[in-house]
């Protein structure tokens, strides 16, 4: 495919995974970037190099033919994920449950497995997941999507363990606000609720996010950065932040 080592960014068709893309084919890797948009994807490929294909992590075959399409693979962001919804539990709707677990955890499962093999044999392979600060806290309405991350970052925080003694590293990405369309997503495309996310606080972009995994795809292979937390200024933790009037 090219002399570059080889990133794939999942649910790089917006967000944090067009943003990080970007920034990995700065930093000098080959980028293949997976996402339903495939066409958004491609529009990225071509601005920076790199290969856009068409992937759905909820769909086992899809996973596996995305998977044959890429045969080296150096580094593994998995990002791909969102929330649905921001109910009390007992209005919990099921089906968005079921999207945060399928998409965030086992999109995440399914992909990492598909991948692990060629992050081996590569002699010096990456995992990057991102989770969420809400992998390390409750919040009232949200218990689907932070049961969603805390699954997904056992799920990635176990390899590090597991995977000891291998060559791969392993790191988990936790961000707080940033302004994507994960609010219009959540909401079910309702521009101004998603818009009164970020009222009053300047959030993180998704390019703060993408040079944060640049970094830690860049240091050296007997440095593991093993997690890092990243919020806006004003923002303490997902319940808690100051916001101008
Ligand atoms: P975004 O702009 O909505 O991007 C989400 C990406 O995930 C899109 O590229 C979407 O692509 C992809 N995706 C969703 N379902 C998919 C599926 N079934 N198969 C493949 N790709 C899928 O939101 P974002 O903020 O950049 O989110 C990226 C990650 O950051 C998510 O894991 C999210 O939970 C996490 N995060 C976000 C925030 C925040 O405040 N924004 C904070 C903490 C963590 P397609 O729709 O084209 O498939």
């Amino acid at each position: 495919m090219s002399d570059r080592p080889t990133a794939v960014v999942t649910g790089a068709s917006s967000g944090i995974g067009a943003a990080t893309a970007r920034a990995l084919a700065k930093a000098g890797f080959y980028v293949v970037l997976g996402a339903r948009r495939v066409d958004r994807c491609a529009e990225i490929a071509a601005e920076i190099d790199g290969t856009a294909v068409r992937l759905d992590v909820t769909d086992p075959e899809s996973v596996a033919a995305f998977a044959a399409a890429v045969p080296d693979c150096r580094l593994l962001v998995n990002n791909a994920g969102g929330a649905k919804g921001l109910e009390p539990v007992l209005q919990a709707d099921e089906e968005a449950w079921r999207w945060m677990f399928e998409t965030n955890v086992i999109g995440t499962l399914r992909v990492t497995k598909a991948l692990l093999p060629a992050l081996l044999a590569s002699g010096d392979g990456h995992i990057v997941t991102v989770t969420s600060i809400a992998a390390l806290e409750t919040y009232d309405n949200g218990a689907g999507y932070t049961g969603a991350k805390h699954a997904q970052a056992m799920l990635h925080r176990t390899l590090r363990g597991e995977l000891l003694g291998q060559p791969v590293r392993l790191t988990e990405v936790l961000p707080g606000l940033v302004e994507t369309e994960f609010s219009v997503v959540r909401f079910d495309g309702d521009e101004e609720r998603a818009a009164g996310v970020y009222r009053g606080i300047t959030p993180l972009t998704p390019a703060d996010v993408a040079d944060v995994i640049a970094f830690a795809a860049t240091r050296p292979s007997n440095v593991n950065i093993d997690q890092i937390v990243i919020k806006p200024r004003n923002q303490a933790s997902a319940m808690r932040a100051h916001r101008e009037p």
